[in-house]
């Protein structure tokens, strides 16, 4: 069955923290909170018309991002999660799903959540290294967010950790450390989100005092490829790849640095692709060969790459004349297989 979501944009309501990264406002296009009856009608007005797109066979969550969800006013929190809860008990969505930080997730708040139908929490997770947290000024530490993923999972939800990439005192070994502790924890699924210095941030500040330097785009392709190749051997799926394209991002000066691309997911999921052929190939030795790769439905371009790059790179690499990419049900994730391979069929490499 397809899925989708209907995401319903909170803007820092009820975030009183300041993380060098963020600017929402900047992030969602968005300038101020209004109030709880105008954010009401917004969101109605919002799950309707996107009803009006989904197709009837789509199982469709109303999901409540930006800000932290849990950490909002409570009356605003409860009005929010009646509304969605009106759709799900009408059948016209099955659940209900928010984003929030590890630090809002106590008892208390997921006691008041408990009656109304969420299946998923979005967790900012950020990194699992205290160092790192601590130079983003996130005000938790490593060990709140293992045990926020927890407490959720023993109450039933699915949990998807937000994860980042060139935090400020952050080294690829960081990363990789926070993926596989997240995969640990029993995570359902996780976003991952290049660091990119928005204007109007503690990080620009740091950045123009020469304190701090973004990753560069092949870099962080690098490092979110081998990312990809991580969770999917792990059976955890990587919902989103880099931040959505907002009018307000788009906005000029608003990125100030940055691995920012319009297409980055394509990129880094282009790289992982590329990376597995490459050790394919190693072991297939085709040697001159003209070569099939089967890869999974909709991922061709993807294992082409942009201006076919992959392609080319392969047949410099192993010497072949051609690549061509077909597509086949039973392959899922990242997974590839060669198909068919004339030459070595017809005249075996040594
Ligand atoms: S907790 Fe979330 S919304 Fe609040 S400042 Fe940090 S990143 Fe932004």
């Amino acid at each position: 069955m397809k899925r989708a979501n209907i995401p319903i944009f909170i803007p820092h309501r009820g975030c009183p923290n300041a993380c060098v990264f963020c600017n929402q406002h900047t992030i969602l296009g968005v300038v101020g909170t209004p109030a709880l009856e105008i954010l009401l009608a917004r969101a109605r007005a919002e799950i309707e018309t996107a009803l009006t797109t989904i197709s009837p066979d789509t199982m469709c969550e109303i999901a409540y991002f930006g800000g932290s969800f849990t950490g909002i006013e409570p009356d605003l929190m409860e009005a929010l999660l009646g509304l969605a809860a009106e759709y799900v008990a009408a059948g016209r969505v099955s659940s209900i799903r928010c984003s929030t930080r590890p630090d809002y997730v106590g008892d208390a708040v997921l006691d008041r959540i408990a009656p109304y139908p969420v299946g998923t929490v979005e967790l900012g997770v950020q990194s699992l290294s205290d160092a790192v947290l601590f130079a983003c000024r996130r005000g938790h530490t490593a060990e709140d967010a293992l045990a926020a993923i927890a407490r959720l999972r023993g109450r039933g939800y699915a949990v998807v950790g937000q994860m980042m990439l060139g935090l400020p005192n952050s080294t690829f070994a960081d990363e990789r450390e926070t993926a596989e502790r997240l995969i640990a924890a029993g995570v359902d699924a996780v976003r991952i989100y290049p660091t990119l210095v928005l204007q109007e941030t503690q990080l620009a500040d740091r950045m123009a005092q020469g304190k701090y330097s973004p990753l560069s785009l092949d870099e962080a392709v690098s490092r979110t490829a081998d990312l990809l190749d991580l969770f999917d051997q792990a059976d955890v799926e990587v919902l989103r790849v880099g931040l959505q394209e907002t009018d307000g991002l788009r906005e000029p000066g608003t990125v100030l640095g940055g691995p920012c691309h319009p297409a980055f997911g394509e990129l880094a999921m282009g790289e992982c692709f590329y990376r597995r052929a490459e050790k394919l190939l190693q072991g297939e030795i085709p040697c001159g060969a003209d070569v099939t790769i089967a890869v999974p439905r909709g991922r061709t371009s993807a294992m082409i790459g942009q201006k076919k790059k992959n392609l080319s790179r392969l047949c410099a690499k192993f010497g072949m004349k051609t690549i061509k990419v077909v597509e086949i049900d039973t392959l899922l994730g990242y997974n590839i297989k060669i198909v068919h391979n004339r030459k070595e069929e017809r005249n075996p490499c040594i």
